[in-house]
């Protein structure tokens, strides 16, 4: 009867769903520079509807791009007729994804009764994780409070953990995850994040140190209606959700949206693009809303914005070439960082500036923090490096967690022990 009812309640959410039947996820090795600019024209071809996962940048870094069934004939040949070399990496999306739901309510115990009971090991609904936050400051009233920093475009609380033992305007650390609303790896981690930071205050001598000294802010839904939409309605939903006026394509870029080098190299113009970012800088709630918590705080430190998927760690800047003032520390740091992720699961992490490693992009979140004072400004890149992608099993979300804590544990002492 339960496997009836859970079938029954699959084809309920699949009526509604995006179909991705027949999508195939590519995987593209460019040899040198001039394949790399076919690759660039190919993604412009608006007609296609390819979906870049990753962007062509150098040769160095594959291009993994996801083909709508119908485009497969095309994108296929266009590419032999170049010489560019490309394998499957996913055969039928949607495969996946059936999978992932399967999954999903398979785990579904119903709402657990606090934080403790709350299956970190799996992915979660904007609901559920919400209600996540309400029993962790509950349960912690003396720790933990949640700041509301601004509306979604939907009218969703911008939701944001405050890890405080107190003072006024104390020193902070800011942390987002799922600002891109598909890299759901990324809100799964924050979750488990929010509670290692609870159980480590008073245990974790150097969890205690920290906040001892600081506060930390926690936005763990960062997108939180992308996020709504990438459950019920297109699993592979990366931007906001607000229309653009004369476009049915809908929403903005929230990682090319912000005031610096706005508009540049390595963001789109066209609100159909991925990439798209926006009709000028901050359009998006969901962006002017941290934009002026930065502004009003005044005293943040660190800044570290989470993403999905490729493994890298990055600092600025995106959109420009000019190294910024502190490279040298900047670097060693994330050396340290990846260094200590990798010690537990040997997951190996490029790092370096943005536009260093992996390619130019304008309007970034990060680049705006530093230019803002934030010195320790960086931005993950979560796993894997493409044999999932976006739809990592849920089976290595909590080592996914686990490592990137020991990166994060490595900014945050080193930005402690850096501040007065
Ligand atoms: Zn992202």
């Amino acid at each position: 009867m339960r496997g009836l009812l859970i079938f029954a309640a699959l084809i309920v959410v699949a009526l509604c769903r995006e179909s991705f039947e027949g999508h195939q996820v590519l995987r593209i090795t460019a040899k040198d520079e001039t394949q790399i600019s076919l690759l660039k024209e190919l993604s412009e071809v608006e007609e296609l509807q390819l979906d870049f996962w990753t962007e062509p940048a150098h040769p160095t870094l594959p291009v993994d791009v996801r083909v709508p069934s119908q485009s497969l004939q095309m994108v296929e040949n266009y590419l032999d007729s170049n010489n560019i070399h490309y394998s499957v990496m996913i055969k039928n999306l949607q495969a996946f994804l059936d999978e992932e739901q399967q999954e999903m309510f398979r785990a579904r115990a119903g709402q657990p009764k606090n934080t403790d009971a709350y299956d970190y090991a799996n992915y979660h609904t904007l609901t559920e994780i919400y209600s996540f936050m309400d029993m962790l400051v509950a349960e912690n009233p003396n720790l933990v409070s949640k700041i509301v920093i601004g509306k979604s475009y939907e009218g969703r609380p911008l939701n944001v953990l405050k890890f405080s033992t107190g003072g006024s305007n104390r020193p902070g650390i800011w942390i987002d995850t799922g600002i891109h609303s598909r890299e759901w790896v990324t809100p799964a981690s924050g979750t488990w994040f929010a509670k290692k930071i609870v159980t480590g205050y008073g245990s974790d001598p150097s969890m205690t140190a920290i906040l001892d000294k600081m506060d930390i802010f926690l936005e763990i839904v960062t997108n939180p209606d992308g996020y709504h939409y990438t459950h019920t309605s297109n699993r592979m939903w990366r931007k906001t959700r607000k229309p653009n006026p004369g476009s049915s394509c809908v929403g903005v870029d929230p990682n090319r949206n912000w005031d610096a080098g706005f508009g540049g190299p390595g963001a789109s113009g066209s609100p159909c693009s991925e990439t798209y970012r926006g009709p000028r800088a901050h359009s998006e709630s969901e962006v002017k809303s941290i934009v002026d918590f930065v502004t009003s705080h005044g005293n943040l430190k660190a800044f570290v914005s989470i993403h999905s998927y490729s493994q890298m760690l990055l600092y600025p800047y995106g959109y420009t070439r000019t190294p910024v003032k502190d490279q040298q520390e900047l670097h060693d740091l994330a050396k340290k960082a990846i260094t200590e992720l990798a010690s537990l699961y040997g997951t190996r992490y490029r790092y370096g500036s943005i536009i260093n490693t992996i390619y130019q992009a304008s309007g970034g979140t990060i680049d705006w923090t530093y230019n803002q004072g934030i010195k320790y400004s960086y931005t993950f890149e979560l796993r894997d490096t493409g044999r999932y992608g976006f739809i990592l099993p849920a089976s290595q979300i909590i080592p996914t967690a686990q490592e990137t804590w020991l990166a994060l544990m490595a900014i945050m002492e080193h930005t402690n022990a850096n501040t007065l």
